[in-house]
């Protein structure tokens, strides 16, 4: 009998693997507003990254079950990978498997899983894939660590040997022709396919997953994924407001009898920005990078700075998580136009607008600011590598 952990590459051949992912979850646990498969881990959102591991495998095409509300972020996202289309899940997790297997014909081998689950090792995909040619089904699973007793109303009522006991995680691999057999027999509902194939008169078999195969489902996993490398970066600007000069914030044109007085355009609030950038990236500030004695940067639109300063950051290997800043300014008054200011800014920096914060304060009549002769700025954002 040949052990799960052999996996000669030849045994591949001959046969067509299909994958179903799972993607149509909502996870209102984690606390996010969107789907957390769209939820970005620093570099790639959680369904990239899971992507990234099926593309490793021996996984000859991909079906991604997905919700209505989410095609047209995913075909975007997908968009890079080969041989992977969409069908559009049910209301219980059998019926999304369901759909999956329909949209994925003439495969004798399907691995079915959780697109929240990023972290699985390409590996263990093929040792499942090995498993169902040769035995009919192959399950990631792992020995449970915890202790496990049955509990009644607080009371504990019997104490579970652990030594027998695994918890399942996906993929879970299956011939083809058995799974849908399964499916079309079985019915109610049910949290893996494995208990389906069961109830169905199969055995199914595990393969030995990995305890780094987490599925993300709080809040607690969402924060577990955050990349190692995290930078803060701070910035601070103010320039002089004088009379013959347009107002610009943000890249933002704003109606004012006065105007920022600086060698470039002067835009306190994307000085302080690209100050925080830099100051997170470990690189020389703007007074370094674009010096006011070169004609170069006479009047130049600080968001071409910007841009300059955004590849710089790209550069070192980092990317930006959030950018946080604050105006300070007695008038004009700011409200009116933050939220074109986030939009813009946003756009720039390539980041969703609940990324990228812009508020205001006034200076409570003291100072050069309560007089009206300055506005000034800080910023402060997160970067990850
Ligand atoms: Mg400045």
């Amino acid at each position: 009998m040949k052990s799960e952990a052999e996996c000669p590459s030849d045994i591949f051949s001959g046969h067509t693997v299909g994958a179903v992912i799972v993607c149509a979850g909502r996870g209102e646990r984690t606390g996010l507003s969107y789907n957390k498969i769209l939820y970005n881990l620093g570099h790639k959102t959680v369904l990239e990254t899971t992507l990234d591991k099926f593309v490793q495998a021996h996984v000859d095409k991909i079906v991604l079950v997905i919700s209505p509300d989410d095609k047209a972020a995913i075909d975007e996202l997908r968009a890079p990978y080969p041989n992977t289309c969409t069908c559009f899940g049910g209301d219980t997790r059998s019926v999304s498997v369901q759909n999956g297997l329909k949209a994925l014909p003439d495969c004798d081998i399907v691995v079915i899983h959780d697109g929240a689950r990023p972290y699985v090792d390409p590996d263990i995909i093929d040792k499942s894939i090995v498993s169902a040619i040769n035995f009919g089904s192959g399950i990631a699973a792992v020995p449970t660590v915890d202790t496990v007793k049955e509990v009644t109303d607080g009371r504990i009522e019997r104490s579970i040997r652990r030594d027998k006991l695994y918890n399942m995680q996906t993929p879970q691999t299956f011939r083809y022709n058995e799974i849908v057999k399964a499916y079309n027999t079985v019915l109610g509902s049910f949290t893996d396919d494995a208990e389906v194939y069961e109830k169905a008169g199969y055995t199914p078999r595990i393969v030995v997953g990995s305890y780094d195969n987490i599925k993300i489902t709080t809040h607690n996993d969402l924060l577990r994924t955050l990349p190692s490398s995290m930078r803060v970066g701070i910035g601070f600007d103010v320039h002089r407001l004088v009379e013959g000069r347009p107002l610009i914030l943000g890249g933002v044109h704003i109606n004012y009898a006065k105007g920022l007085l600086g060698h470039s355009d002067a835009d306190v609030l994307v000085h302080a920005v690209m100050d925080a950038l830099l100051s997170a990236a470990d690189l020389p500030d703007i007074g370094v990078l674009f010096p006011d004695t070169d004609p170069e940067y006479e009047n130049i639109s600080s968001m071409l700075l910007l841009d300059r300063v955004l590849e710089r950051v790209a550069d070192k290997g980092y990317t930006i998580n959030s950018v946080s800043c604050v105006i300070i300014a007695q008038q004009p008054k700011m409200a009116p136009h933050i939220q074109e200011i986030r939009k813009n800014l946003a756009a720039r920096l390539n980041l969703s607008i609940d990324r990228v914060n812009v508020s205001a304060t006034t200076t409570e009549n003291l100072g050069v600011i309560a007089d009206g002769n300055a506005i000034a700025s800080s910023a402060s954002c997160l970067l990850s590598m």
